[in-house]
């Protein structure tokens, strides 16, 4: 498996949700050759197509944008104030190095914070707001700012280092580039098969997963398959309500829900839950069943287009979610693959609708 150098090519490409086109042309490059046809769609997803001699049609999917943040103002003296886009904690943020992606190309910055010793006592115990947050990009004035490209909408990403921490890859947006990469492992590995398989790399999950939704009302598939990343133990974490691990195999989600910042949510149907699970023994697969009542991922819209898409789940662990440093393990995304390709083997016509009458 091409491992490490794929997965540094489609973690290093920008995607900032709503500004997908860098990672999308890298995608591009890495799919052609195991499609017969790639396209984009008219909010931007790149879809990948496998035509198949039968009718089945079969949707995996992965999101292509991670999270990142938007540039709201530029002051008279330079600094760039800015939010944030998708879910990143305000933590996370601080003394972290950044891209701000200019039309005049990628302009480095870091953000700001107050010095200890500059602050109360009662700043210091105090958590930080992004509002209060600032990114230096080394400019003296709003005009410098401007001459290097700099201006209110541009949006960024966190600097894109790479780490190995032992067996372990470490880096920002292995969610969901890690999935992409899934998608194109079990591309390389499906062979021979009746089905058309639609491999979609979708824009815009993070701010509430709207690809993934007009992908599938476009390609109205038979069913689908997500891959996107879940939550790894850490010492912070309660095994309880994160018990998946990482190193353990894919995650195969039973059910999912969000109340706490959009009312999203998913359950896999029970035959195609059974479906990937029995594609995981029989082939030796590790796996991991868990329930994620704090989050949804693309599955949460997609399941919904059209008349309704039956749809699964195949998870990869990481650790530190929508941070700089998030850590996953190469022989889950290896796993993870292996499973897509294998549960899309036992797809069959008895998938299409019209077989489900009740006589
Ligand atoms: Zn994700």
């Amino acid at each position: 498996m091409a491992l490490p150098e794929d997965l540094e090519s489609l973690i290093k490409a920008h995607g900032p949700s709503g500004r997908e086109d860098e990672v999308r042309d890298v995608i591009a490059e890495m799919l052609k050759p195991l499609v017969d046809e790639v396209y984009i769609d008219s909010l931007g997803n790149l879809i990948g197509v496998r035509y198949g001699s039968g009718e089945l049609k079969i949707m995996v999917e992965a999101h292509m944008d991670e999270v990142g943040i938007v540039v709201r103002y530029v002051d008279d003296d330079g600094w760039i104030w800015f939010d944030r886009v998708g879910g990143i904690h305000e933590r996370s943020l601080l003394g972290q190095r950044m891209t701000i992606l200019t039309d005049l190309g990628p302009v480095k910055g870091v953000v700001g914070l107050k010095g200890r010793h500059l602050l109360t006592e009662e700043e210091a115990r105090r958590a930080v707001s992004v509002k209060e947050m600032w990114i230096d990009i080394g400019a003296r004035s709003r005009a410098e700012a401007e001459d290097m490209g700099v201006k209110i909408g541009d949006l960024g990403t966190f600097e894109k280092r790479i780490h190995r921490l032992k067996d372990l890859v470490c880096a920002p947006s292995i969610d969901d580039r890690s999935g992409c990469l899934v998608l194109l492992e079990a591309l390389r590995r499906l062979r021979g098969l009746d089905a058309s398989i639609y491999a979609v790399f979708a824009v815009m999950e993070e701010v509430g997963c709207r690809g993934a939704l007009t992908a599938a009302y476009g390609i109205d598939p038979d069913v689908a398959i997500v891959v996107d990343t879940t939550y790894g133990e850490d010492p912070a974490t309660d095994v309880r309500e994160t018990p998946t691990r990482i190193g353990g195999g894919p995650g195969v989600r039973v059910l999912e829900a969000s109340w706490r910042w959009a009312p999203l949510g998913h359950t896999v149907p029970r035959r195609l839950l059974n479906l990937i699970v029995d594609a995981a023994e029989e082939g030796g697969i590790p796996y991991q069943r868990e329930v994620v009542t704090f989050s949804a991922t693309d599955a949460s819209t997609l399941h919904l287009a059209r008349a309704g898409i039956p749809t699964g789940e195949i998870l990869v662990a990481r650790r530190y979610s929508h941070s700089p440093v998030e850590v996953a393990s190469l022989s889950d995304i290896e796993d993870a693959a292996r499973l897509v390709a294998a549960s899309v083997e036992r797809l069959d016509a008895e998938w299409r609708p019209g077989h489900r009458r009740i006589k």
